[in-house]
């Protein structure tokens, strides 16, 4: 029998009827049908595969997450390679490293004890969702004993950015030859008799000792021009949406602080007038316009020209437990001049001279007080004082998340208000004061 017009029908239409799914076509219509059915069966196919596509992604994302913990011990490679069954090869190309987005030469920096584990998380997640997650700086610790596998795993885990491990060289956390022992414990007991605290503590010395005139020559910092401070323990109460560090080059700032406040006169007797005594040896690095205004009460700003200090210390300081700073200002041949002088008398060991007041001194006398910024908007919290951004703006927005009660700023024993008479007040985002 000759082909007809039926026999050239397709598989799926009904020959006898010649039918495209029971209805009745002439030819031209029956072919644009097909050619939609087409299109939709090549529409509903690019479909699938992008969504496969972007599942596919997905996945791939989950193994370079899983492997980015991989020196946790949670996860080997080996496992990860049977679980996804990607070969050794491919997973090194996934494994993206953690990628800094923040531009600076900066590092968090947290000096710190094994035992203190649970306490360095907490600040250290607290960081990472308050600002550095957005930024992905590197965290440099730093111990004077080797860090634990489980210190090191669990705190990588926790970081966006790079992790460095580094250990204190043991001749920067221990006694100096020079140093009188017999002294140092008679005067170790005095201070212990008047219930000052850590006054029997070697390694709170050594600490501050290394934090005064170390921390900044570890060869983990050389290529690091800032960093912030971070301690166990604290927590950061607000966003932080900007680049400290960029912040801190951009507007040609030195040394950032938060608190401020009165350091225990025992334990730093003599830091003054040896203070005093460096800067007649040394008037050149007096700056001028610096904050001895701060430091002495009713003081007049020291004049272009002054060689020596004078006055009494009013034990005021920045709480150097949050600093956010350039180091090469501590590599100066200003400041290790001064901490070689504050060294070679040996007050880390006979008095109990903390990093703290010995950091304010140096940056209140040799810079210029513009080159030092209080972080207003910043809500910190290390035990037992906190301070909360006090203007509305940091609250309304949702930016900040702690009671407004929280004011060290105006308390008693806070030496900011001194500093707002140096260099202006900053309460928060705003300068707005709620009743
Ligand atoms: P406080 O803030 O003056 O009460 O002193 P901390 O006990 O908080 O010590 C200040 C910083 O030095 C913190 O980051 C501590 O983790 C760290 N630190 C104190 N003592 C030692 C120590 O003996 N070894 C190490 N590795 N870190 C220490
Ligand atoms: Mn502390």
């Amino acid at each position: 029998m000759a082909r007809t017009y039926k026999d050239k029908s397709l598989p799926w239409t009904n020959p006898t009827t010649n039918s495209l799914f029971g209805q009745q076509y002439r030819r031209h219509e029956r072919w644009t049908r097909v050619l939609q059915v087409v299109l939709a069966a090549a529409f509903t196919l690019f479909v699938v595969y992008a969504f496969s596509w972007f599942g596919a992604k997905e996945s791939k994302r989950a193994v370079s997450h899983t492997v980015a913990h991989e020196s946790n011990n949670i996860y080997t490679e080996n496992d990860v390679t049977k679980a996804f069954g990607i070969s050794q090869e491919d997973l090194s190309k996934l494994i993206p490293p953690p990628q800094q987005i923040g531009r600076e030469k900066a590092s968090l920096v947290m000096l710190v004890r094994n035992r203190e584990l649970g306490d360095a998380l907490k600040s250290i997640r607290a960081m990472e969702d308050r600002f550095n997650r957005k930024f992905r700086y590197p965290w440099t610790f730093l111990n004077d004993e080797p860090f634990t596998q489980d210190f090191i795993n669990y705190t990588t885990g926790m970081a966006s950015g790079k992790t460095y491990y580094g250990s204190i060289n043991k001749d920067q956390w221990s006694i100096p030859h020079h140093i009188d022992q017999d002294k140092v414990k008679v005067n170790m007991e005095k201070l212990v008799s008047k219930n000052v605290i850590y006054a029997g503590s070697m390694s709170y010395r050594h600490m501050c000792r290394y934090n005064s005139g170390f921390f900044y020559r570890h060869p983990l910092l050389a290529n690091y021009q800032w960093y912030w401070r971070v301690e166990p323990g604290v927590d950061y109460y607000c966003d932080i949406d900007y680049d400290v560090f960029e912040f801190m080059r951009t507007h040609d700032k030195v040394y950032g602080f938060v608190m401020a406040m009165y350091e225990y006169e025992v334990t730093i007797e003599t830091l003054w007038n040896s203070t005093k005594e460096f800067i007649k040896k040394h008037p050149q690095y007096l700056a001028s316009d610096n904050s001895l205004d701060f430091f002495v009460d009713n003081h007049s700003p020291t004049q272009p020209g002054e060689k020596e200090i004078t006055g009494d210390y009013n034990l005021c300081h920045f709480w150097s437990n949050f600093e956010i700073a350039n180091l090469d200002f501590w590599r100066s041949q200003a400041y290790q001049d001064y901490f070689q002088y504050l060294d070679s008398i040996g007050g880390f060991f006979y008095e109990r001279w903390g990093d703290a007041p010995i950091h304010s001194l140096a940056v209140g006398l040799f810079l210029p007080k513009s080159k030092i910024h209080h972080f207003g908007d910043i809500g910190y919290r290390h035990p037992p004082y906190a301070r909360c951004p006090q203007d509305v703006d940091s609250h309304l927005s949702g930016r900040c998340l702690c009671s407004r009660k929280d004011h060290f700023d105006d308390d008693g024993y806070s030496c900011l208000p001194r500093w707002w008479n140096v260099a202006g007040q900053s309460l928060g985002s705003g300068i707005k004061l709620m009743d």
